[in-house]
């Protein structure tokens, strides 16, 4: 994957990489994240339009290199973000769900015994 600081344009191997030549970390905020995202060939699924977006990735590191800022597609930039949020949910629903599944039964069982004892005792 090739990716670039999207502060100094020195290439790095991903996005999420602290970069080598002025030290910025991009994982301090998450619009840089997704804007790292968005200057790396790892946006795009296939190996045809990565190869083709090594071109432009080039050009935006010449760009940052002179010292200018480089436009970002306001909607590739919230779809990315959104994928980003995605991914955040995949990483922790599943172990939600596994203890639900695990302790449910056993939370359901103590309501139900703490109601017998409950009837019981007022009746
Ligand atoms: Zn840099």
């Amino acid at each position: 994957m090739t990716a670039i600081c999207i502060k100094c344009g020195a290439k790095k191997s991903f996005p999420y990489n602290k970069c080598g030549e002025c030290a910025f970390d991009p994982q301090l905020a998450r619009e840089d994240l997704v804007k790292s995202v968005c200057l790396s060939s790892g946006r795009y699924g296939s190996q045809f339009e990565k190869e083709k977006y090594d071109d432009e990735l080039n050009s935006y590191s010449a760009q940052l290199r002179s010292g200018l800022s480089v436009e970002y597609d306001q909607e590739e930039i919230e779809r990315l973000d959104m994928q980003l949020t995605e991914v955040e949910e995949l990483d922790d629903k599943p172990i939600f769900k596994y203890l639900l599944r695990v302790f449910l039964p056993g939370i359901l069982l103590l309501l139900f015994l703490i109601g017998v004892l409950v009837v019981l005792k007022w009746r």
